[in-house]
This record gives C-alpha cells, structure tokens and sequence, in this order.
C-alpha cells in the first residue's frame, strides 16, 4: 500500500474532535463512490482493495457502530446503545442515529480527496440526506457500484465469514481459508465470526436489505449513476472487473 495515502480514519471512527490523517490523492476529480449490495457480497473487501488502488477514504459505517460498541458502557450515548440491539439483531439502525452520526463526520465526504462509503446508504431517506449534503457543497457522486450475487451464495459467504479480531482481515472457512484453522494468517489473531453473521440475524439482514436497500438501486439507477458488477470469483477478479468499468467511465 502507498504509505502516503495511509489513513488510521480516526477521524471517522471516533468522529470529531479525532484528526483525519488522510493525505488526499493528487486527483483534480477524486473517486466519490458509493457501494451497493447485499450484506455478505463482499463490499467490505472490495473497499479496501479499491482504498488502496485510489487512494479515497474508506467510509464505512458498519465500522462506525462496531468501534462505538467497544467503547466503555459510560462513553456510549444512548442513541448509539440503542444502535447496538438493532445491529445485535441484524436490523437496521434509524436512519435518525445514522444520519446524526454521519452528519458529524461530513468533513470525510465534503472535504477529503475522494471516498468509498460502504454500507451507507442503506435506506431511500438517507440516500436523499447525502445528496442533499453534496450538493450544497456542489459535488458529486461519481458512480454507485452495485454488487450483484445470488442469494444463496450469499448466504454461504456471511455463514463461512470469519474476521482477525486484531488486524481485521477477513477470512471465509469455504472460500478463503486461513492457513491454520481460527488463526488470522496476518498477525496470528484469532479469527472470529461477527455477531450478526450467525444464521438468526443473517435472516433478519437479507430482509432488511430486500425491504429498505434494494429501492436504491432504482433510485441511482434513474439518476445515471449506477454500475453493475457481478460479484462472484475471487476478491481480485471482483476488483479487476471493477477498475474495468471505472475506466470506462473515465474515458467517456
Ligand atoms: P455492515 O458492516 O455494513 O454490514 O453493518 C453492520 C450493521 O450496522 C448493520 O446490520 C446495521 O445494523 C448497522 N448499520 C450500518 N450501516 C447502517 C446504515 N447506513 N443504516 C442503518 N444501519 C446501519
């Protein structure tokens, strides 16, 4: 990874007044990029791979909510508590939470070179906060990469995910096995399964993604801003195809 586009993201996972260590890339129009799909097709992955290829800011909000659950009982407001039971369950948090808290953190989508927000939007509501929010700063979204897999693989990928609880790779017990059973190849950490990937809240995550997100894909689709990416073969192949169409996009 180019060490000077390395960035801790302090700025978006603690919130303000955490500084942003993000050195913006050289890009008269960075990638401002949205990505879609359902939990489990690999968006998170591809996010990384894309961070480093383009040197934009990954901005997860899955992160967000998982960093604010490790902190003490007392540092938590109750806003993000309750943010936790929906997340435990695989339920969507109010757009209300999700959006104050992204709202604190808009110097990340305004004024950074470029970003990849994964996992938000997720509902029509907050898809229209975030446009709103950049068109008073008169920017744009580039593109909304939609990651397309059939349901039943993605059941198999959530099931068979398990994440390094130190550096955070991910790992799938099918797909992508670590080299020692439970043991991150990486660091050595221990590979866990994400609460919510277990089968009870998988269920409850596939329907909210059917109910609230799947909408979104019209809505991007009718403002000329989708692209379709079929998510199957391995992380490499995915970001091949990728790149693949971004530079299409460029070159129209
Ligand atoms: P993710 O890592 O993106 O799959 O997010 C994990 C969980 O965090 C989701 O199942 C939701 O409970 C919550 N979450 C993350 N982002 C959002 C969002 N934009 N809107 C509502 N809930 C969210």
């Amino acid at each position: 990874m180019n060490e000077t586009i390395k960035n801790d993201r302090a700025a978006w996972l603690q919130g303000p007044p955490a500084e942003c260590s993000a050195v913006p890339p050289e890009r008269k129009n960075p990638w401002r990029l949205v990505l879609l799909g359902a939990p489990g097709v690999g968006k998170g992955t591809q996010a990384e791979l894309l961070t480093e290829r383009l040197g934009a800011c990954h901005l997860s909000t899955g992160d967000v909510f998982r960093a604010a659950g490790k902190r003490r009982d007392c540092d938590q407001s109750p806003a993000m508590k309750a943010a936790m039971e929906y997340m435990r369950r695989g339920d969507l948090v109010p757009d209300s939470t999700v959006w104050e808290m992204v709202r604190e953190r808009s110097h990340c989508i305004l004024h950074c070179g470029g970003f990849i927000l994964d996992g938000f939007p997720r509902t029509l509501g907050q898809a229209e906060s975030l446009k709103e929010l950049m068109e008073k700063d008169k920017i744009a979204l580039s593109a909304v990469v939609n990651y397309e897999l059939p349901v039943d693989e993605i059941v198999q990928r959530l099931s068979g995910r398990r994440t390094c609880e130190k550096c955070k790779s991910v790992f799938n017990v099918k797909e992508r096995p670590p080299k020692v059973e439970a043991v991150c190849d990486h660091c050595g950490g221990r590979l866990l399964q994400r609460e919510d990937d277990r089968p009870e809240s998988v269920a409850v995550r596939l329907e909210a993604y059917e109910r609230s997100t799947a909408p979104l894909i019209k809505f991007y689709k009718n403002l000329g801003l989708l692209m379709p990416i079929v998510a199957q073969g391995s992380p490499d192949e995915i970001l091949v195809r990728t790149m693949d169409k971004m530079d299409q996009l460029e070159n129209l």
